[in-house]
């Protein structure tokens, strides 16, 4: 599952798409973690999909990301702005790849 305390124990490497990049990262084997207030750690996303499904507010888009072990593409927390704090995607991974930090 992903580290809800990456904030703390992983470093910021970067930004993209607007959104924190928590490294390490390796490209493409090794993505880590994008977003702050809705993370998805990349490193553990299969690609389910059960979350673009469900946001009530549409905070996920795919991006590609090709020769990733676990899967070619990957749900960005584009839009973590607008996120309202139902949780239902942390509910809904399969692999628990997502953190909401409601606080
Ligand atoms: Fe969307 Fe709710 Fe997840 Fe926020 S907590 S990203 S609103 S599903």
């Amino acid at each position: 599952a992903i580290d809800p305390q990456f904030n703390e124990n992983r470093e910021k490497v970067g930004e993209e798409n607007g959104l924190s990049v928590w490294g390490p990262v390796d490209e493409p084997e090794q993505l880590g973690i994008r977003g702050t207030h809705v993370a998805v750690d990349y490193d553990l996303c299969i690609a389910d999909g059960a979350c673009l499904e469900d946001c009530p507010v549409d905070v996920f888009e795919w991006v590609d990301t090709p020769d990733h072990p676990e899967s070619e593409k990957k749900a960005e927390p584009t839009h973590e702005a607008q996120c309202i704090d139902c949780m239902l995607c942390v509910d809904v991974c399969p692999v628990d790849a997502i953190d909401v930090d409601a606080s």
